[in-house]
């Protein structure tokens, strides 16, 4: 009987020193830059983030989402599953412990895809926590469909020459790479249809035309790029993962990506949980403390109810996928995952955002951030309704129709197969099929 929902010792000592480490330390860089995540440090902040990135090495946590062949750890999904809900409920902590979104997707990406060349220029500083980068993919006409990308890459003598719009390309302003998807063979079906480049970000051609900005965030902060791409050229070393590969190379990237951010939402939502319990606990009106109220009540144990079972579908599918070793045969659980990641977030925010009352809508509380991640996290990385379309087909495929005009579960006929295989007559009026 192999199903324990204990954690090791040794495993459980390092998440407890996360979690103290998180809530005294990083927690305090939180509060003092909280949109600086992706920016190169100023000195003052080197000063003092440094150390925190060496003491998170010295415990050998640094890049636990990679491999010890990459500078990780490889403890694997479901570690790490544990470990992101600590380090989700920091702004700076995924950063300080070299797992922070979108570097880590690109990260897998140029591991599993990357010839040694792209990973000496682009993984190992990656993985350094020296610089961030940008993966470029959606286009204004539509993010959802890579059917109606037109962004293109032309080959020209040695070179490929791009050309075309993408935007919600996150942090290009900061990044030192991105990571480009071009229509390579418009003829070809779209599984094939494009192909994954590396770029430097000083190549000429590269435009950002404007950047849109985040709900609370301010107008300095504003990072989520449209980019025009004009007669960018590369050789043909920076493709990445071969001609007419970039949709497997974005599968693989996008599935441990979703991942990621359903493990660190489980940390949001415990944190709503947590203060939702002590504003119940603190507040009266009409002579009781809010939690006496039944009405408030129901929403602890709703939010509690929705959490665990998230949090159990989160560590099912990050153990599936240390079992398994393919994303490809763990998509059905991602794309549940990645359903969930938004509705729960959004539904508890919803509710700690109401229980706190007028404050819990202001900038001077958190909950308003988790709720508008929750209702961002069902458009990023794809949107909820094309992930329950996975997860029908995937699931549709391990069942099969029946010819009979009448569900195979129709009890009278079934009653009557049992009477006459155990009793050897039958005694029930069937549903005639005809
Ligand atoms: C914060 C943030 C960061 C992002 N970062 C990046 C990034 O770094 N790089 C990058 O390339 N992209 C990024 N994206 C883009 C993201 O991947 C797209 O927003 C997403 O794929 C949806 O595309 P769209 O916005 O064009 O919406 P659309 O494709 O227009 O979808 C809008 C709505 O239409 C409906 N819809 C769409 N398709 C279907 C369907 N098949 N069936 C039923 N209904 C459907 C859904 O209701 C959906 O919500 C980011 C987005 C956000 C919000």
């Amino acid at each position: 009987m192999a199903i324990d929902f204990e954690v090791e010792p040794d495993f459980q000592k390092l998440l407890d020193w996360t979690k103290e480490f998180v809530n005294t330390k990083i927690k305090k860089v939180d509060l003092l830059w909280p949109h600086d995540i992706y920016k190169d440090m100023t000195p003052q902040q080197a000063a003092i983030i440094n150390p925190l990135k060496q003491e998170v090495r010295d415990m050998k946590l640094w890049a636990c989402h990679l491999g010890p062949d990459l500078g990780g750890q490889g403890y694997g999904q479901l570690k790490l599953a544990l470990l992101n809900e600590i380090l989700g409920t920091s702004r700076w902590a995924p950063r300080i412990f070299g797992t922070q979104a979108p570097d880590t997707g690109n990260a897998e990406i140029l591991a599993h895809y990357g010839t040694d060349e792209q990973k000496a220029q682009y993984l190992k500083p990656l993985l350094e926590g020296d610089i961030v980068s940008c993966f470029s993919m959606t286009e204004p006409q539509g993010g959802a469909d890579p059917g109606v990308f037109t962004t293109r890459a032309v080959k020209d003598g040695d070179d490929w020459v791009i050309n075309g719009r993408k935007v919600w390309s996150s942090n290009a302003r900061w990044a030192k790479f991105f990571i480009v998807m071009a229509v390579t063979d418009p003829d070809a079906p779209v599984v094939s249809r494009m192909t994954m480049f590396v770029v430097p970000a000083e190549t000429p051609g590269i435009n950002i035309q404007y950047n849109f900005g985040m709900a609370g965030e301010g107008p300095e902060d504003v990072s989520e790029a449209l980019i025009k791409y004009e007669n960018v050229r590369v050789p043909q070393s920076a493709i990445l993962g071969g001609v007419g590969q970039a949709f497997a190379v974005a599968q693989t990237r996008l599935g441990g990506g979703r991942v990621h951010h359903a493990m660190r939402t489980v940390g949001n939502c415990q944190k709503a949980l947590d203060m939702m319990a002590e504003r119940a606990l603190s507040r009266y009106t009409k002579g009781t403390l809010l939690a006496e109220k039944e009405s408030v009540q129901q929403m602890i144990a709703d939010t509690y109810i929705e959490l665990q079972s998230f949090r159990l579908l989160v560590l099912h599918c990050a153990w599936k996928i240390d079992k398994l070793n393919d994303y490809k045969k763990v998509r059905m659980d991602i794309a549940a995952i990645k359903v969930q990641t938004s509705r729960v977030m959004t539904e508890i925010g919803i509710r700690a955002v109401h229980l706190h009352g007028a404050i819990g809508t202001s900038h001077e509380l958190p909950l308003m951030g988790f709720l508008n991640s929750g209702i961002v996290l069902g458009l990023a990385d794809g949107p909820t309704e094309v992930h329950q379309v996975t997860v029908a087909r995937q699931l549709l495929r391990q069942y099969k129709g029946t010819d009979s005009v009448w569900p195979s579960e129709l009890i009278p006929n079934l009653k009557a197969e049992a009477e006459l295989e155990l009793l050897g007559e039958v005694f029930t009026q069937t549903v005639p099929e005809d």
